[in-house]
Parts: C-alpha cells; sequence; structure tokens
C-alpha cells in the first residue's frame, strides 16, 4: 500500500463486508477489510442458517467451510400456556440443502481466510473510529492507529452503524423499528441430540416458536440444531418489551420453562448467552445507501427479511452488488455518487429491494393483528388436536359441540379476514 492509500476500504468483516472484499479482490482489485475483533465473527450473534444460493454464489467451495448441519426440516412450534402444536415439514433432498447452521466464530474465519487467498488485506483489531471526508466525498477512514485513505470506502459495520449515521446515511432508529434478539447456546452430546431431533450426523432442524410466553406482543422465538449444540432464542420488538415492562433475561427464562422448550434443553449444559439488536426490515425505513466514494451494505442498510429470519443472504448479496459496483467505479476512475447509484439499481432489480418492497408493511399489520397470531391461533390448535386425545369417556357429539362453539365464539374467522386480505393483496400486487 502506498502512503496508506488503497483501491476499496471495507470496514466490518461479517457476511456483507467479506462479500464485498473478496467480490474486488477476486477481480484483482487492491482491498483492505478492517474488523475491530481479535477474530472474524467472535463476537458476532445470529441464530442460525446461512443460506445456500447466495453464499455458493460467493464461496463456491462452501461445502468445505464449517458447516454444521444442513436443515431438513422447518418446525413451527404453537405454544399456549403449558401445551403445544408442532407444524413439522421435513423434506427429503438429493445432497442439495437450501440452508446450513453455522457457529459464526469458525464461518466468518474461514470466509475471511477465502477473501485473503483471493487476494484481500485483513487488518483485524481495527477499530474505524470514522471516516476521513473532503469536499463532500468520503476518501478513508481513520482507525484506533492511523489514516488509511482509498478511492472507494464500503461501510459493513453492522446494525449500529457508526460510520453511516456520521456522514448522514443513516438516522437514529426508532424503539419500535427494531427487535432485541435473545440467543442461548446449549451443549448436548452428539447422539443425544440427534435421538431428540430425530435426525442423523449431517441433518438438522430449524424451528420458529410462537406464543406461550411470547404472547400478545410482536415475538418470536428460533431454535436450531448445530453439531452438538442447541441454539436457543427470540426476537422481540423493543417498544413492546417496554411496554409490558419484562426485561430480556426474564423472557428468555419463561421461553426455556415452557414444558415444551424445557423438553428440548433438559441435561444440556448453556454455554453462551448474547443479545444483539435486528433492524426490523422493511423499505421506507431504508435510508441512502451510497454518496460520493462510499456505499453501504448489509444490516448497516437495515437489509432483513424479519419474516423469514434472513439477514446473511442480503448481506452477501448486498456486499456483493456494492463489489461489483465499485471495480466498474474504479475501472472508469470516477467514484462519484452518480456513478455510485448504479448499486441502487442493482439492489432494485435483486430480491432485496423487492422482498423488503413485498414485506414493506406487513410488520404493522402483524403488530395489530398480535393477539390472533400469537394467543388465538396457538389456543385454536391444541384444543382442536385434543380432540384426538378425548377418549374421556364423554360421547363424541359432545365433544365436538364443545369444539365448534369454542371457534366460534372466539371470533377466529372474524378475526383471520383482516390477515387474509392483506396476504392475498401481497400476492396479487404487480
Ligand atoms: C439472534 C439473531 C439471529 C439471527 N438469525 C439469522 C439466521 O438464522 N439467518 C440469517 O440469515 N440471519 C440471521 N440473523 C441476521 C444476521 O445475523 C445479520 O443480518 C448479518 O449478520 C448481517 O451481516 P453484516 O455483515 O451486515 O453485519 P454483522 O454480521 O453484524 O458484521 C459487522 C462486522 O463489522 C464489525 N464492526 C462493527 N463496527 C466496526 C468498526 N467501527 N470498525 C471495524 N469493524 C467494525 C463487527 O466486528 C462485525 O464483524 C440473526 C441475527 C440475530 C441477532
Amino acid at each position: 500500500m502506498d502512503n496508506n492509500k488503497i483501491q476499496a476500504i471495507v470496514v466490518g468483516a461479517g457476511p456483507a463486508g467479506v462479500s464485498a472484499a473478496i467480490t474486488l479482490a477476486k477481480a484483482g482489485k487492491k482491498v483492505l477489510l478492517l474488523d475491530r475483533a481479535d477474530n472474524p465473527g467472535d463476537k458476532n450473534v445470529f441464530g442460525g442458517c446461512i443460506y445456500t444460493q447466495q453464499t455458493v454464489d460467493i464461496f463456491y467451495n462452501y461445502i468445505d467451510g464449517p458447516l454444521e448441519r444442513a436443515i431438513t426440516e422447518e418446525k413451527i412450534i404453537m405454544l399456549t400456556d403449558k401445551d403445544s402444536v408442532d407444524i413439522s415439514y421435513r423434506y427429503k433432498s438429493n445432497n442439495e440443502y437450501p440452508a446450513y447452521t453455522v457457529i459464526r466464530s469458525k464461518w466468518d474465519k474461514w470466509c475471511v481466510e477465502q477473501a485473503v487467498k483471493n487476494g484481500a488485506y485483513f487488518a483485524p483489531k481495527t477499530l474505524v473510529k470514522e471516516l476521513i471526508t473532503e469536499n463532500g466525498k468520503v476518501i478513508g477512514v481513520q482507525t484506533q492507529f492511523e489514516k488509511y485513505y482509498a478511492d472507494i470506502v464500503i461501510i459493513a459495520d453492522g446494525v449500529n452503524s457508526l460510520l453511516a449515521k456520521q456522514i448522514g446515511l443513516r438516522h437514529n432508529f426508532k424503539d419500535s423499528d427494531m427487535t432485541l434478539n435473545v440467543k442461548e447456546v446449549f451443549r448436548l452430546p452428539r447422539e443425544r441430540l440427534e435421538d431428540r431431533f430425530r435426525v442423523n450426523t449431517i441433518l438438522g432442524t430449524s424451528a420458529r416458536i410462537i406464543g406461550g410466553p411470547l404472547k400478545d406482543m410482536f415475538a418470536m422465538g428460533f431454535m436450531y440444531t448445530n453439531k452438538d449444540t442447541i441454539s436457543i432464542g427470540y426476537g422481540a420488538s423493543l417498544d413492546e418489551l417496554k411496554k409490558n415492562k419484562i426485561k430480556p433475561y426474564e423472557l428468555m427464562d419463561k421461553l426455556k420453562e415452557h414444558p415444551t422448550i424445557a423438553a428440548y434443553i433438559k441435561d444440556a449444559e448453556l454455554i453462551e448467552y448474547s443479545a444483539h439488536m435486528i433492524p426490523e426490515g422493511c423499505l421506507d425505513k431504508i435510508p441512502k445507501v451510497y454518496d460520493n466514494g462510499v456505499m453501504v451494505v448489509g444490516d448497516a442498510a437495515g437489509f432483513i427479511d424479519n419474516i423469514h429470519f434472513e439477514g446473511t443472504n442480503l448481506a452477501m448479496l448486498s456486499g456483493k452488488l456494492a463489489g461489483e459496483t465499485a471495480i466498474f467505479a474504479l475501472e472508469k476512475g470516477d467514484t462519484s455518487a452518480t456513478v455510485l447509484s448504479m448499486y441502487y439499481k442493482k439492489l432494485k432489480d435483486s430480491i432485496i429491494v423487492k422482498d423488503l418492497d413485498t414485506h414493506n408493511n406487513t410488520i404493522d399489520v402483524l403488530k395489530k393483528n398480535i393477539n390472533t397470531i400469537t394467543s388465538l391461533y396457538p389456543e385454536l390448535a391444541c384444543k382442536a388436536l385434543s380432540v384426538l386425545a378425548c377418549a374421556n369417556g364423554k360421547p363424541k357429539k359432545e365433544t365436538y359441540n364443545e369444539l365448534f362453539s369454542d371457534i366460534m365464539k372466539s371470533g377466529v374467522i372474524r378475526k383471520s379476514i383482516p390477515l387474509g386480505i392483506f396476504a392475498m393483496g401481497k400476492c396479487l400486487k404487480k
């Protein structure tokens, strides 16, 4: 690097930053990837799954990476106070799996190694304190050690993005725009984990949890199987946690105490506790993502699909699109906002803007109907299926009539109409 000047700097070595760096490096561009952590991924929190399609686009050899389990079961666990109904979709596949669980400290490290193998420079333990600007253009970064200069800076510093805020590309999120995610990891001997989840040596389960302690607020739980650990947690809207005056760890404890969830983690050893924010992810709340000499990618730009638990795939894709735009701008010798606007055009043609648009007001509608989804549906599902366990001496007709009357009294049909109309509107929208 001459006089600390390089073609591109990427701040943050999460999925978004590393994808931008590897895209630039593969095209022969000189790129410096910076991360504040001692080891990439050490402090990065997620559920979670990476999604094969975006991963293979960037890491063709991902199968050699530190994957935990291939997901072959998607489960929805609906809880009432004591009971539960599970809906499970198990799929058979010819060694092609749409998602894999990974441990971020291992996965992010491996991804950075691939970027370095392709020619990127990587500096860990390097905190970027601020962007250096000149005449309205970003021209470099100030770290805790020294200044580095570049033709292009890509901001991939995650959900809190102080750097995007510094140059006015991000405003402060409101509590209602953020979910707090709490996660615990439990170790269980591999054979016991596989027996408990009915999975074999490489296959695994991804589950979403609705209701029970998470009822009547915008909150959803998750559970994933790794090789010999289970990740379990929830995401809840910050303003609803405040409104319900519940502390995040108390809610986590209640979730773990529910009999259905307790059975999954029985005798398992708690080895990790973490918490992290996620933006709510809708198009109206996405800030401007480029300016003179700079682009914003991944969580820093708010690219999250909260409905489908997708974040790493949007991070990787946005990193790749920003990388491609940077290559074009560097070759043209023009890194002005006019040229970098190509990044937003690419985002608009991709699933990122399309999916964020689809979900634009979904969260508002879900919030308005949260009691129906998180209380009423689990209650009725449990009640309906309890009929299967009704060898209780009562005539069946009486049991059916009771169930029917409960369903009618609950108003579920009337309460489901707004959700049905909303879903239909989304499907019919061009
Ligand atoms: C509990 C939880 C569960 C999730 N589950 C899933 C899931 O199952 N599947 C999924 O796809 N997504 C999931 N997500 C979302 C996913 O984790 C994020 O969307 C994804 O990590 C975003 O990647 P990123 O590279 O933009 O940011 P991050 O992964 O947050 O990476 C940002 C990087 O920037 C570095 N950094 C920050 N500031 C600085 C600075 N000033 N200087 C230098 N370095 C800096 C950090 O150290 C970090 O390495 C989950 C998130 C949470 C919190």
